[in-house]
């Protein structure tokens, strides 16, 4: 038998959807508010005036008047505390501290040195206590850390295995939890997807998928802006698809997997050489044709993983991001040539385009989570502030 909702319950979900609403609609006057959720005036009032009491909302200036005074509208108080995000890649790791309205105040790139696990924490936590020293006087101060790894990765947040890190059941969450804020982990390219979302609030896109290639290549699926994880969180492995049953062994166990023909990994495959992506990427300006062929023969390959993808999602929309989308001029082309050759749907049309946030989505990303985590949390608002 279903237990009845008690007032408490009642009023800390209808805080939530308060909040919610804000955050989505934001500048917005309690007018307004009471319209679009069903509450009344008077509960409104209330929320809206303990919400401001815990420093999560600020009044700002007035808004259109229907004919009488003009309302005040209602918004975030962004400066009321400050999130971390991580991304962990197998050659570097990036960090961010943004506000809570994901304003980046601060981003740093740090090259790895290698890839062993007590080794890439330290760096992770000099990264953190880098941001740190950065956030400034706020109510709530650092509210939590969100990391991107490249990583089959359980719905728990527990790292199952990293491939290109040659990590096997680490337990991160544990390494961080000295920071004593809430931790969030879960694969880059999941955070990657949410960090693309966030300079789309505006559209109308419901399925999106986006795909960080790097060097390997993951996705993140969102439905209604919403990420599909899969009942234990490892949706999105779509680099190791079999691209070639007879095709080299990959460092997943497996045999001929797609990232071993189109990311970053494959490019430096093809080229044979020690230099960087950004180093080819200038080659490839310069018009050198060993290098263009490389960048070609990814853009084939990419293509053909992205047909499979558009015959199982048919998403509305694709967007490729992480380091190989800085090479796109030299993609673009032949990619598109290869999935409108080869799609036996009618789906010619999907929008595929590369992403312009570049190395910092999945960072981004980790700090939205974070942020959205925080905001759900009734306690952690007033637990932080009676500290
Ligand atoms: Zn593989």
């Amino acid at each position: 038998m279903a237990t009845p909702l008690n007032q408490t319950t009642i009023k800390k979900e209808n805080k939530q959807l308060v909040l919610h609403y804000i955050r989505k609609h934001e500048p917005v006057s309690r007018a307004r508010i009471a319209q679009m959720t069903g509450l009344n005036k008077g509960t409104i009032s209330t929320l809206v005036a303990e919400l401001i009491e815990e420093e999560l909302l600020t009044e700002i200036g007035t808004g259109k008047s229907s004919g009488g005074r003009k309302p005040v509208l209602l918004q975030v108080n962004k400066h009321a505390g400050y999130s971390i995000g991580i991304d962990i890649g197998v050659q570097h790791i990036l960090g961010t501290l943004t506000d809570l309205g994901s304003n980046q105040l601060v981003t740093e790139r740090k090259p790895l040195k290698e890839t062993s696990f007590f080794y890439v924490v330290n760096e992770v936590l000099s990264m953190i206590r880098y941001l740190t020293r950065h956030i400034p006087e706020s109510a709530y101060g650092l509210i939590g850390i969100g990391v991107g790894v490249p990583a089959i990765v359980s719905i728990h947040g527990e790292i199952i295995h990293a491939p290109n890190l040659k990590w096997r059941h680490v337990d991160l969450k544990k390494e961080l939890r000295k920071c004593n804020v809430p931790i969030w982990i879960d694969n880059e390219a999941n955070y990657g997807a949410l960090g693309q979302h966030l300079t789309e609030q505006t559209t109308k896109i419901d399925t999106t998928l986006y795909i960080s290639a790097g060097i390997g290549i993951g996705a993140g699926l969102l439905l209604n802006g919403e990420l599909y994880k899969g009942t234990h969180g490892f949706a999105g492995e779509v680099g190791h698809m079999t691209m070639d049953v007879n095709g080299p062994i990959c460092r997943c166990g497996n045999y001929g997997c797609w990232e071993l023909f189109a990311s970053e990994q494959a490019l430096l495959s093809y080229t044979g050489s020690e230099q960087t992506l950004e180093e080819l990427i200038t080659l490839a300006r310069n018009g050198d044709a060993a290098t263009l062929d490389a960048f070609r023969n990814v853009a084939t390959y990419l293509g053909k993983g992205i047909v499979s993808l558009i015959h199982i999602f048919s998403p509305d929309q694709i967007i490729i991001g992480n380091r190989l989308a800085m090479a796109s001029d030299f993609l673009y082309e032949e990619m598109n040539k290869t999935i409108s050759s080869r799609l036996v749907t009618d789906q010619q049309h999907t929008p595929i385009s590369f992403s312009t946030l570049h190395n910092d989505a999945t960072a981004l990303g980790a700090t939205s989570f974070s942020i959205d985590q925080f905001f759900q949390d009734d306690t952690a608002h007033k637990k932080a502030r009676s500290t």
